[in-house]
């Protein structure tokens, strides 16, 4: 089973993924922690990534999915949770482009959905907590509009595709997570009914 998370900045799709991977046994492939790992290590590479992230911008499709492709390619027979990937139609497609040629595919795509200003107080709060680099109140109102612009189309892509699994992110990490079990649960169930 592959399945995509993907959310507004705020929505809670790192805590629940931590969640969903250990529940449905996936290896959690976040690209957010891929970006930051690559501005760590440094190089011509950290630098180019290092100005996409703090400026809250998306950092370019080929270079994304390079990473992806390399992560992916480590792994005999895929069976992923992506979080926050991907974030662009070009994402998904070159996404199941390379899943197909494994002869694999996504199987559901959760969106944890909340109104802009929660993500943005609960984003607020996580700056004084952790003091990531890109939650500042600027990169965060870029943020926002970037998901907008570019990732309201991936959910869009997947809703034609049936794939598209809307859940309220809004309650405790418990309430949450037991809605997104609940609807993979009922969508794993339709899928094996059209199977048989
Ligand atoms: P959030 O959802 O809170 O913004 P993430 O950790 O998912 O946090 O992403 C942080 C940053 O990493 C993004 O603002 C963007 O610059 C970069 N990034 C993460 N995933 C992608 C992706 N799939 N495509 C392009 N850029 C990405």
């Amino acid at each position: 089973m592959n399945i995509v998370l993907i959310g507004r900045p705020g929505s809670g799709k790192g805590t629940q993924s931590k969640r969903l991977e250990a529940r449905f046994g996936l290896r959690h492939l976040s690209t957010g922690d891929l970006m930051r790992a690559a501005r760590e290590a440094g190089g011509s590479l950290g630098c180019e990534v290092a100005s996409f992230l703090d400026s809250g911008q998306l950092v370019p499709d080929d270079l994304v999915v390079a990473l992806v492709e390399d992560e992916i390619a480590r792994e005999s027979c895929p069976a992923f949770l992506f979080d926050g990937f991907p974030r662009t139609v070009n994402q998904a497609e070159a996404l199941d482009e390379m899943l197909a040629r494994r002869s694999s595919r996504i199987d559901c795509v959760v969106e944890l959905e909340i109104d802009d200003q929660i993500g943005v107080e609960r984003l607020y709060e996580r700056a004084q907590q952790e003091g990531r680099t890109d939650d500042t109140p600027e990169t965060i109102r870029t943020r926002m509009g970037v998901y907008e612009q570019w990732t309201s189309p991936v959910a869009d892509y997947y809703r034609a595709a049936g794939l598209h699994l809307p859940v309220d992110a809004v309650g405790t990490m418990d309430e949450v997570f037991s809605r997104i079990e609940q609807a993979i649960g009922a969508a794993a169930g339709k899928a094996a009914a059209r199977i048989e």
